[in-house]
């Protein structure tokens, strides 16, 4: 694996805050409370005890909080019992009460502890977010109301997940399941708070879901990066969309327990950087594009589709050393898959003699010699890439990458995805031109400098893993005879964020067929399980003007992936992966790598099993348990 160093938060400003945090100093702070933290009257109170604490101690409190409880959930279920599908801005008319209900409740016990305290909805905050019911995004934050109360000593308590669609409409909108994160986030950079705290139900973010791995352990620090990658993986701890603009703002952020005083974990991301409050969440999507030109691919065609096969694979590969960046495999076609990864080019004769003396091996159960796996070897290749936080939820970002590279002509061989990332392998031959037409498209007038080479010693050196995470809310779709040229991908891809669908783990085969003369691939790609359907009808019905074959679904998948910085330069972390998975006899369907992830789909069943056999292969465990509030 192959990854950028991204400077960290620097530990004076850890101690810093880390002392801070028995409230000696006269810091502007931004509280989240999430919904168990404040799900009785009891933990309301003892929310508010926290409050005034920190207000006591000469510090500017502004508390942000989710609906109590379970709230939200009994909201939805009573709007389903009603409609199957009901009106969005209904839906967020419904919803945004949850938090009304909590800020006021907090704000009197706060007040019943003599502490000044008034409560505001987003609307009355002046949260300005696009008009998009029930996924809105931030434009800006209106601080000057929160200001003067701070000023008159009174702690202001926010709703969260709510904002308004324009000064004038005075449209309420929401921001998506689990957004107090964000609005929390978003506040603290508005206010150029000193820090914001997120307090939860488990002690901080864990090496798992502590729900179903209770060995999981509190890492103490993590980078925005890797907590970019989790979030979105399912670690539902933490919005994504809170830490890209943590990320953005170089704002401070701390996951802790509303339970203890316990220091928690710190998300760091690079020094404060001097960027715009106008658009807050939609300014530039992409920061920069980089490009690599040492690149070559191998892949073998028609592996058996069994478990133990990418273990027997990439346990080889590790064992002579070498490391390797991009993995993909793609959906089984008949009995057999393909699997295919970059090298650097420099160790490509030693990848390449790796996978030439292990096919035959994997293939030996064959009696049909055309079944029989191959090797190809494709030098010359370039990987170039378009990066920036901006673009996480945002699916017309990819598409129009792809769009872009079909209108300069560049075919794209294979696609690597992450939430803040998305890179194509392409000809190295047309690396110049690619560059050149995607700094055009994202209006990035920058240089741009290739990416680094893999550090000799990586920057990070402990643990390469630092969290495993399981999505269990992710569907398969596949479509079958797709036409190998340049604007598949982009027309695909295009056609899906027109219906504002995100797309994950976008898989081609490497196998290729001839019909009437064109090469055909397969495409197969993940969504979230609630666009699965919608998604698969558009395609179908797509199919037959743009010459695809079937478009297949399958619901029952589960996602596990590792994530981790000190992947750099480390080979046989995804060795070590599949092989926990092959010796239990768990089959990988599909596996994308981006720089410091790995992930793989395996039947949903298996999902559980799979994150745990993952977490305790890479020495995750502590010996203490953890046990979630209820
Ligand atoms: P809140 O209501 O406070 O926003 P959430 O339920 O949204 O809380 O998020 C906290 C939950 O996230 C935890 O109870 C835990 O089950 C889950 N979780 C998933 N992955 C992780 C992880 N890596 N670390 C900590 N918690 C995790
Ligand atoms: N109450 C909202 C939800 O349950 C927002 C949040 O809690 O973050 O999704
Ligand atoms: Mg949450």
């Amino acid at each position: 694996m192959v990854a950028l160093f991204t400077p960290c938060c620097t530990s004076h400003l850890l101690h810093k805050f880390t002392q801070s945090l028995d409230f000696t100093g006269f810091m502007l702070i931004v509280q989240k409370y999430g919904g168990t933290s404040v799900g009785s009257v009891e933990r309301i109170v003892s929310v508010a005890q926290r409050v005034s604490q920190a207000a006591k101690a000469g510090n500017s409190i502004v508390v942000v909080v989710s609906a109590m409880g379970k709230t939200t959930d009994g909201l939805v279920k009573l709007a389903a019992e009603i409609s199957k599908n009901p009106c969005r801005r209904e839906m967020d008319m419904l919803l945004s009460t949850g938090e009304q209900v909590s800020i006021a409740l907090v704000s009197m016990a706060l007040q019943e502890l003599g502490q000044p305290a008034i409560s505001l909805t987003g609307a009355q905050v002046g949260i300005v977010t696009e008009a998009e019911h029930t996924r809105a995004r931030i434009l800006h934050i209106q601080t000057e109301r929160i200001k003067k109360h701070l000023e008159e000593g009174k702690v202001v308590v926010v709703a969260g997940f709510q904002g308004i669609s324009s000064s004038n409409a005075l449209e309420i909108t929401t921001l998506g399941r689990g957004g107090s994160d964000t609005s929390a986030v978003a506040i603290a950079a508005a206010l150029q708070a000193d820090y914001c705290e997120i307090y939860t139900d488990v002690p901080g973010i864990l090496t798992t879901d502590p729900r179903l791995v209770p060995e999981a352990q509190l890492i103490s620090e993590i980078t925005c990066d890797e907590m970019l990658e989790l979030a979105s993986l399912g670690a539902k701890v933490l919005h994504p969309r809170a830490v890209e603009i943590a990320r953005n703002y170089g704002m401070p952020l701390v996951v802790r327990s509303s339970w203890t005083d316990d220091p928690g974990t710190w998300v760091t991301s690079s020094q404060n950087k001097e960027r715009s409050l106008i658009n807050l969440e939609i300014a530039r999507p992409v920061d920069n594009v980089q490009y690599d030109t040492d690149q070559a691919k191998v892949a073998l065609l028609r592996v058996p589709d069994k478990p133990g096969v990418a273990a027997s694979l990439f346990g080889e590969i590790a064992r002579q050393d070498v490391d390797v960046d991009l993995i993909i495999q793609s959906i089984h076609e008949g009995n057999t898959n393909d699997i295919a990864f970059t090298v650097f080019t420099p160790v490509l004769p030693k990848a390449e003699a790796v996978a030439a003396a292990i096919a035959p091996v994997l293939g030996s159960h064959k009696s049909n010699q055309a079944e029989e796996a191959e090797v190809m070897v494709q030098q010359n290749i370039a990987k170039v890439s378009i990066a920036g936080a901006g673009m996480i939820g945002r699916p017309g970002v990819a598409a129009k990458m792809f769009a872009t590279l079909a209108a300069a002509s560049v075919n794209i061989q294979m696609i690597s995805t992450s939430e803040i990332k998305v890179s194509c392998v392409i000809s190295a031959q047309e690396c110049d031109r690619a560059v050149a037409a995607l700094k055009e498209a994202f209006e990035l007038d920058t240089p741009t400098p290739p990416t680094p080479p893999i550090p000799l010693t990586p920057p990070i050196p402990p643990t390469p893993v630092r969290g495993v995470a399981l999505d269990i809310n992710q569907a398969r779709l596949a479509i079958r005879q797709v036409q190998d040229r340049p604007g598949t991908a982009g027309k695909l891809f295009g056609l899906l964020a027109d219906h504002n669908i995100s797309v994950d783990m976008i898989i081609q085969s490497q196998r290729c067929h001839i019909v009437n003369g064109v090469p055909m691939r397969d495409i197969a790609f993940t969504v979230a399980r609630i666009d699965a359907e919608a998604a698969q009808k558009m395609l179908q019905a797509k199919a037959a003007e743009y010459g695809w074959g079937e478009v297949a679904l399958d619901q029952a998948i589960a996602k596990v992936s590792i994530v981790g910085a000190g992947m750099v330069g480390q080979p046989g972390v995804a060795a070590k992966m599949f092989a926990a998975l092959a010796q239990h006899h768990i089959n990988i369907q599909m596996i994308a790598t981006s720089e410091i992830k790995i992930s793989c789909v395996v039947t949903q069943e298996e999902g559980v099993k799979a994150l745990q056999v993952i977490h305790a292969a890479f020495g995750l465990a502590g010996s203490e348990k953890f046990i979630v509030p209820v």
